[in-house]
């Protein structure tokens, strides 16, 4: 089992209705590795700049995420992200994306890169998506895109998505890439495009997956205290993925698998939102992780 991630690594600048921060550490690819590495061996391939110091790569490290394949480009700067959410925490508002080292990004990724099982492609441009998914030679490939390049990249955001197993994406942002108002059309219509997984990530609602054997819906945790959902939707695909590389059996996820990581997704993504950036998370213990699944499986059992 091993899982390679590529994404933004970055410093994203928030401002909540329950606070602001400057320059915390963020980034796709490093909220997805975060989660993911509760479950399984994960190693982030990306660019940060000299901006980006030994602190923040110790939050990494210190999950035990592998990040020799984090390439430092001494004359340039780290991805930056500025955004703001109003009392709808949902709806994520951009307010500036500066793409940086990652406009001159060309990925190399190393033969253990290469070679792991699952693969990643967090957002970001998906002309690097396709290039890193050209290099793997992963058995089964998630990636995840934003409205963004679905307005700006349609054509190769196509041709990506054509070569993976699973689309995660919002749900509003499933709706915007298929033209289909409906959400049980658009994942078809998704489904339709290459992928046998569909999973539509909905905020605060939680998520529904799609496959052939149909949909299924797990919640988000009712919580009372929300702070920054900055991040929670990569941290929902990686206790999704973290999950299904764990248990991966001959290459083939089966339905309870994939159900069962569905809940991981959405107990990852609870912890998440509950602090700033990666506070939360990071500093999370195993124990945490089952008394939540634990909650959820409370949240949604009943009986006939
Ligand atoms: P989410 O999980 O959807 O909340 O994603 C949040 C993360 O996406 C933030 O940490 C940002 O740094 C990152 N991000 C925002 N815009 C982009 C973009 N255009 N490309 C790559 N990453 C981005």
């Amino acid at each position: 089992m091993s899982l390679t991630a590529v994404g933004s690594i970055a410093f994203d600048s928030v401002r909540t209705p329950f606070g602001e921060r400057e320059r915390m550490l963020g980034g796709s690819a490093v909220h997805f590795a975060l989660a993911a590495s509760f479950f399984t061996e994960v190693r982030v391939v990306g660019p940060v700049g000299a901006d980006f110091g030994d602190e923040q790569l110790a939050v990494l490290t210190e999950q035990k995420i592998a990040v020799d394949d984090i390439e430092r480009i001494d004359d340039g700067q780290t991805f930056f992200w500025r955004g703001h959410y109003d009392h709808d925490m949902n709806v994520a508002h951009t307010d500036e994306t500066e793409l940086n080292v990652f406009a001159a990004f060309e990925p190399k990724l190393s033969a253990a890169a290469c070679e792991a099982e699952t693969l990643f492609l967090g957002n970001i441009q998906p002309d690097l998506q396709r290039d890193v998914r050209r290099q793997s030679s992963a058995g089964f490939v998630a990636l995840d895109s934003m409205n963004l390049w679905i307005e700006t990249a349609r054509e190769s955001l196509l041709a990506a998505i054509a070569d993976v197993d699973c689309l995660l994406l919002n749900d509003a942002e499933l709706r915007m890439l298929t033209e289909q108002p409906n959400l049980v059309t658009a994942a078809r219509a998704a489904m339709a495009l290459g992928p046998s997984v569909v999973v539509a990530k909905r905020g605060e609602y939680g998520a529904m997956l799609f496959t052939e054997k149909g949909p299924f819906a797990i919640p988000g945790l009712p919580l009372e205290e929300v702070r920054d959902p900055t991040g929670a939707g990569d941290s929902f695909a990686g206790g999704f993925l973290g999950y299904l590389d764990a248990v991966r059996v001959d290459g083939k996820h089966d339905e309870r698998a994939l159900r069962r990581a569905m809940a991981y997704g959405s107990v990852m993504a609870s912890f998440n939102v509950e602090d700033f950036g990666t506070e939360r998370v990071a500093g999370l213990s195993q124990d945490e992780v089952a008394e939540r699944l634990a909650a959820f499986k409370a949240l949604t059992h009943f009986h006939e």
